[in-house]
């Protein structure tokens, strides 16, 4: 029955990352991949994170199943995160990872609803194409990105999200747009959300970045927006990259639904949908979330943890804008300091981005875009040069 198979397309950024790897060369800089790096360019376990586990490992008592939706001290803490607090009209699921609740949104819409069409934006995370398709929805996009300016689109979102119908649904990114690090200002998700509530289409929020943008609280404003005036709403939400918990598979589907007597029957589908898939989630990792989540202390040491990514991320846009200029660059970069979260799009050709693998080095997806978090002070003298050669 196999012989037929055609292989598939290596994945385009976890293809590169094994290129990366046989790359022998000893000056190598990897800005594809999207995980966040330290100065000294490893991806570490948190404190707050240690030292959960150690109280944890010390706790636990037994290893038996989880309910289908999960450990219920991380699912109320999940809504508390984004929210602000406990929502009556929501209802949550821990996931394996933020894919595992874009797979259960997938599955839950296109096997327990009459919706059909998903609308994501273009550009985006490459896997949210994937993932609808594979659960049997048709994806179509709306304008986002406007090269020219570098800037988001609006006009061109908003005209092709005019011609979104009830019955279909719209994915956004909550926050730290993937690829583009550009996100709606609150006065346009303001007006998003009317459009929303005028036609009567159905808002998905994906968050994969809560606290890389701006700050825990600023980064869910559009979704907070969103969770107050819509009568529906379906989140994916994960822990992979504020936790730096990313093997763990950790992350959250949460429904809004009219009122709470909806969202018991919605969620009692969605269980469903679960059991049918992993039965039920690994325990660890939210575990792990929901020690410090629901522990003061262990709360602000990983509060100030996040915020030490996030302003190191911040440190290196700008010494990547200066260090470009000081170099001679030839073109405007300063775009690059005013985006949020751990990507950007550097406008960088493919040419040039092949350019740099083959005769540098240096990492980037095809895309161009560049993952901020590889950036180091050590490393950012050469790679500035490298990119000013092939420009
Ligand atoms: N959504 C976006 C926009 C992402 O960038 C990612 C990870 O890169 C995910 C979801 C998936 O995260 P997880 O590793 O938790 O599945």
């Amino acid at each position: 029955m196999f012989e037929y198979l055609l292989a598939a397309p290596a994945d385009p950024i976890l293809g590169l990352a094994d290129l990366y790897n046989k790359d022998e060369r000893t000056n190598k800089i990897n800005l594809s991949v999207g995980v966040y790096k330290d100065e000294t360019t490893k991806t570490p376990i948190l404190e707050s994170v240690k030292k959960a586990e150690h109280l944890l490992l010390d706790d636990e008592t037994t290893k038996s199943y989880l309910p289908i939706d999960g450990v219920n001290s991380f699912n109320i803490a999940t809504q508390v995160l984004l929210f602000g607090s406990e929502n009556q009209r929501a209802r949550t699921a821990q996931a394996p990872g933020g894919t595992g609740a874009l797979r259960i949104m997938a599955d839950f819409l296109s096997r327990r609803t009459k919706i059909k069409r998903v609308w994501i934006s273009n550009p985006s995370w490459p896997n949210h194409r994937s993932v609808f398709q594979t659960a049997g929805l048709e994806v179509r996009e709306y304008r986002y990105y406007d090269a020219q300016t570098r800037s988001l689109d609006f006009d061109g979102l908003m005209s092709d999200l005019n011609q979104v119908i009830a019955g279909e649904a719209v994915l956004f990114h909550g926050c730290c747009h993937n690829p583009t690090g550009i996100d709606p200002t609150p006065e346009q998700w303001q007006t998003i959300s009317e459009l929303a509530l005028k036609n009567g289409w159905l808002p998905l929020f994906d968050l994969a970045y809560q606290g890389f943008g701006q700050g825990i609280e600023e980064d869910v404003y559009g979704l907070r927006l969103f969770a107050n005036n819509q009568p529906e709403l379906l989140i994916a939400s994960s822990y992979s990259k504020n936790f730096g918990l990313y093997n763990e598979r950790v992350g959250a589907f949460t429904l809004i639904a009219a009122d709470s007597e909806i969202a018991d029957r919605a969620f009692s589908q969605v269980k469903t949908i679960i059991r049918a898939n992993y039965s039920n989630p690994p325990a660890h990792g939210a575990k792990i979330v929901s020690y410090i989540l629901n522990n003061a202390e262990l709360k602000e040491e990983w509060i100030d943890e996040l915020t030490g990514m996030r302003q190191r991320i911040h440190r290196m846009r700008q010494l990547f804008v200066k260090t470009l200029q000081d170099k001679g660059a030839n073109q405007d970069f300063s775009f690059i300091a005013k985006q949020n979260g751990m990507f950007s799009f550097s406008g960088l050709t493919e040419e040039q981005v092949l350019k740099l693998r083959n005769d540098y080095s240096i990492y980037i997806v095809n895309s161009g875009r560049i993952n901020v978090a590889g950036m180091t002070i050590d490393n950012m003298s050469r790679l500035c040069e490298s990119i000013v050669e092939v420009l």
